[in-house]
């Protein structure tokens, strides 16, 4: 087997490739495999206008292109292959590329994202970025001035319809159950938001719109099951994330639903060599600006291992 890479890092959103950046400006000459959606998340989204350094916004896809850009300039080797298992029992650690290949490395960095969870409705996908979304800080503003429905019941949910009430004329929060399961103190925000309506123990049947977009969603009662149809044009999913963590869990502590734990303060994992950044260690901030911040923390924190490491061998 070839020499081990001196810093492997698995996935390509703002957290992959900007550690991606940091590493090769260190000389640690990084290899990135991108996973199945080359540039990740951000690549779903239409512009992208919270970013810092754009004032005018940019496309979700192109600011992904260009953060490649920029890994490729300092000589990062980017593959376009999935990582498909790990072996983090031993060092150096070993990698499995595309389920055949293996690759030994010094040091990873995970970076591998969450995906939104969606209700599986063929209208939600026809729509998707015409009136549907899973991020209102990312796609609220876009819906300032109109009437929107969020989906959901948890901390999530309540905190993207208060945030989509200052935005919007009125916020529907589409509640499956007869009660929510956020905490209380988002509770009571809701609750007390005058432009939000909570619709409980109502599920979503379907999206309907035509060129222009989503202009209303149809509705059912689950325990009535009476039906009715809501106008709004935007419809925001907040049924949880689910992180892309599943080849690591024999490996890497996690929380219950998969998100990796890392060092408060760092991006240490539980497996010394092994960094967790971006959304696949973290459930809560989950924008390209955090995640963008703890891939820089991972390939220092990776640099300084490998220093250490080093320093360690030459004692010796
Ligand atoms: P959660 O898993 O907590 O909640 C998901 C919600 O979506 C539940 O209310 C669930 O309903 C509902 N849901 C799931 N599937 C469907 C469906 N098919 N149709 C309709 N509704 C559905 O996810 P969150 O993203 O809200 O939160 C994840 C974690 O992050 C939590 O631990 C949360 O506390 C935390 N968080 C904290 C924040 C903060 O502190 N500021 C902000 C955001 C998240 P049901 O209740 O019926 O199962």
């Amino acid at each position: 087997m070839a020499e081990p890479v001196k810093v492997l890092i698995i996935g390509s959103g703002p957290a992959g490739y900007t550690a991606a950046i940091y590493a090769a400006r260190a000389g640690l000459k990084p290899v990135l495999y991108t996973g199945p959606q080359p540039g990740g998340q951000l690549t779903t989204t239409n512009d992208v206008e919270n970013f810092p350094g754009y004032p005018d916004g940019i496309n979700g896809t192109a600011m992904m292109v260009d953060l490649q850009k920029q890994a490729e300039r300092f000589g990062t080797e980017i593959h376009f292959s999935v990582v498909t298992g790990v072996d983090f029992s031993k060092y150096p650690l070993k990698v499995t590329i595309d389920e055949k290949d293996e690759v030994l490395a010094e040091s990873v960095i995970i970076s591998t994202g969450a995906t939104a969870k969606y209700l599986g409705l063929p209208s939600e996908q026809h729509y998707y970025n015409k009136g549907v979304s899973a991020c209102a800080v990312c796609d609220g503003y876009f819906y300032r001035g109109k009437e929107v429905a969020v989906v959901g019941a948890g901390d999530s949910a309540a905190e993207e319809a208060t945030y989509l009430a200052k935005l919007c004329t009125k916020v529907h929060l589409i509640v499956r159950r007869e009660e929510m399961r956020a905490s209380k103190i988002m509770q009571n925000r809701v609750l007390n938001t005058p432009n939000i309506e909570v619709h409980w123990n109502t599920e979503t049947e379907e999206i309907l719109g035509d060129d222009n977009g989503v202009h209303s969603i149809r509705v059912v009662n689950n325990k009535t099951g009476e039906k009715k149809t809501i106008a709004l044009q935007g419809f925001f999913l907040a049924i949880g994330h689910k992180p892309n963590t599943d080849i690591f869990k024999d490996y890497i502590e996690m929380d219950e639903t998969g998100y990796i734990k890392t060092l408060p303060g760092c991006t240490k994992t539980n497996v010394e060599g092994v960094f967790a950044v971006g959304d696949a260690a973290d459930k809560i901030y989950r924008q390209a600006i955090t995640a963008a911040g703890t891939g820089c923390m991972g390939a220092l924190d990776a640099e300084k291992f490998l220093a250490a490491k080093e320093a360690m061998a030459v004692a010796h």
